[in-house]
């Protein structure tokens, strides 16, 4: 445990430290990619229960992936020691969960209320056809809820009962919500009710990271922050502490004809004069761009030394460059093939990130039902490794006989994936079963792991890698075009945005490829470089492999 007190702050610089330590009341934290958000929302945290005499109960911690809940409890705990865990820490979905449980009888629910799997749903919509209330009132008599309706219940719930509202504010005095360019309606409308307009919320993200409009998320909450809350104060954080100067010089040009933040400035924090410029490939083909990747891989990791176990080790020596330092960044999921057989062939470990919601793997809502059955109260360890085999029985290696067959290993995975979740909901197996039914990320991905990290844009928002290639920048896919049709100017804003959010995941060194001939939809056909890459200045580019192909240069290799 850090110590707290005189030198919470230490560890900020000046600007972090004004918006950790200002006063209560309404405060929109506007940061840019790499200028230490979570370190300043998790020290805003620390600083106020141990300055300020907040009670960690009193604070409200939300951000929109489990994944990212985890990283926030996990440096919280470390900021504030055992009583972080009275922090209220979730996604919104947890959020909503935990209000409709706690008021389920005034929501029409009974305690032990469901959340619809998919099964459930597909027999309701079978019923109910295209009526809608229809379909809900199903869901209801047989005491399921869906999903959204983790919002929208609560929401109905709060405006319809002042006193309730009156309560959740009593407790939750000082909300937080990391990547707020991310809310959506609904969402907005929970926070309103929990929030004053004068209330202690504090609002941290980047409107130039928006990237899920297509999901309901609006922007326009985020830059109106101040006309909703009164009194707002607003804190710039300009120092990115992430990148080199090449890589964050490129990524300010590229957002800088979308820029939805007046006045951007992004100042490198890291000033080594050493630093590489962006490699560019200009690839023929598919499997050209694939192998390049490659091979700079195996340049960069240190030629055979992977195909030992020994992963990232060369004559015995650990680098310090290894797998896990690396990441392949695309467009759209499909590009994933090509890149991933590459690796495959030359034995370069490799991880994907899943999109699965544990929720949507075949069964598992089973498991939560057979878990309910066996009336578990054991101990929480017996209880999640109990869940743990379940689950790994469900997803078993089929054998020749059918019968499938559960590897050690993946118990092991499942145990590690619940431990959290039911260390967190303690001996409500309730609300352990609820909170597996609602989901959010299996994380697929262990930032440990000895391999190469595959990951769309957008999964990749929030993350950082020493190493990082972009792939297929080709007008098409970036923007994102589909035949036919031309995306119009919020589109391709929004596609400049995940082009950002993308170069901005690159610590050390960054590649960006774009191959001559792609096939989509069916035809192969002639790609031209993507026009994000246009506006970035030719100078911060290393154009590679356009004679023969050459090593990055040995003194441009800076291993970390
Ligand atoms: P994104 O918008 O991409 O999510 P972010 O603003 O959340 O970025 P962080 O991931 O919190 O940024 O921080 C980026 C990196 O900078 C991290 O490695 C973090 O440890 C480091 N960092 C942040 N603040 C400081 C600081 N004051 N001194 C040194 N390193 C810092
Ligand atoms: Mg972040």
């Amino acid at each position: 445990m850090e110590e707290v007190g005189t030198g919470l702050l230490d560890r900020l610089d000046a600007m972090q430290r004004v918006a950790a330590s200002a006063p209560g009341g309404p405060l929109l934290i506007v940061a840019g990619p790499g200028t230490g958000k979570t370190r300043t929302l998790t020290h805003r945290i620390a600083y106020l229960c141990a300055e300020l005499n907040v009670f960690p109960e009193q604070c409200l911690a939300i951000t929109f992936t489990r994944r990212a809940a985890e990283e926030l409890r996990h440096r919280l705990d470390g900021l504030l020691g055992p009583v972080a865990e009275d922090v209220t820490v979730g996604t919104f979905h947890s959020l909503g969960l935990t209000i409709l449980r706690e008021n389920a009888e005034a929501a029409g629910l009974p305690a032990d209320f469901r959340i619809a799997d998919d099964a459930d749903r597909a027999a309701a919509r079978t019923e109910a056809g295209d009526d809608d209330d229809r379909y809900t009132a199903l869901l209801r008599k047989r005491d399921l809820v869906d999903l959204d309706e983790l919002l929208t219940l609560p929401v109905a719930l709060l405006k319809a009962d002042k006193k309730l509202v009156r309560e959740y504010r009593e407790r939750w005095k000082w909300i937080f919500v990391d990547e707020y360019q991310d809310v959506d309606a609904v969402q907005y409308e929970l926070l309103r009710l929990l929030s004053p307009a004068d209330g202690n919320l504090c609002a941290i993200g980047d409107p130039d990271q928006a990237i899920y409009s297509f999901r309901g998320a609006d922007v326009g909450y985020f830059l109106r922050f101040s006309r909703d809350f009164t009194d707002a104060r607003l804190v710039r954080l300009n120092r990115n502490y992430r990148s080199s100067a090449p890589i964050l010089a490129a990524a300010v040009q590229a957002i800088a004809p979308s820029s939805l933040v007046r006045g951007r400035r992004l100042d490198p924090a890291r000033l080594d004069p050493e630093a590489p410029l962006v490699g560019r490939y200009a690839a023929t083909s598919v499997a050209d761009e694939a192998d390049f990747v490659v091979r700079t891989i195996d340049e960069l990791v240190g030629g055979l030394s992977h195909r030992s176990l020994d992963s990232g080790r060369i004559d015995g020596r650990s680098t310090s460059l290894s797998f896990s330092d690396i990441a392949v960044l695309y467009r759209t999921d499909s590009q994933a093939s090509a890149i991933l057989d590459a690796l495959a062939r030359a034995n370069i470990p490799v991880q994907k990130r899943s999109h699965d919601r544990l929720r949507d793997r075949p069964g598992v809502l089973a498991i939560a039902r057979e878990l309910r059955h066996a009336g578990l109260d054991g101990s929480l360890a017996a209880r999640v490794r109990l869940a743990g085999q379940l689950l790994a029985e469900r997803f078993a290696v089929p054998t020749l006989d059918g019968a499938g067959s559960v590897r050690p290993e993946d118990v092991r995975t499942a145990v590690d994936l619940l431990t959290p979740l039911a260390r967190r909901c303690g001996d409500d197996l309730g609300l352990f079963l609820a909170q597996l039914a609602t989901g959010a990320e299996v994380d697929a991905l262990d930032p440990r792991a000895e391999a190469v990290t595959l990951l769309t844009l957008h999964a990749a928002k929030g993350l950082e890698f020493p190493v990082v290639f972009l792939i297929g920048a080709e007008d098409g896919l970036l923007p994102l075009r589909w035949p036919g049709s031309e995306p119009d100017d919020d589109a391709v804003a929004e596609e400049r945005r995940l082009f950002f959010v993308g170069l901005t995941r690159a610590q050390d060194r960054l590649y960006v490829s774009h191959a001559a001939r792609r096939s989509r939809h069916g035809a192969e056909r002639e790609c031209r470089p993507s026009p994000f890459l246009d506006v970035i200045d030719p100078g911060l580019f290393e154009r590679l492999g356009e004679t023969e192909p050459r090593r990055p240069k040995d003194r441009q290799l800076r291993l970390i």
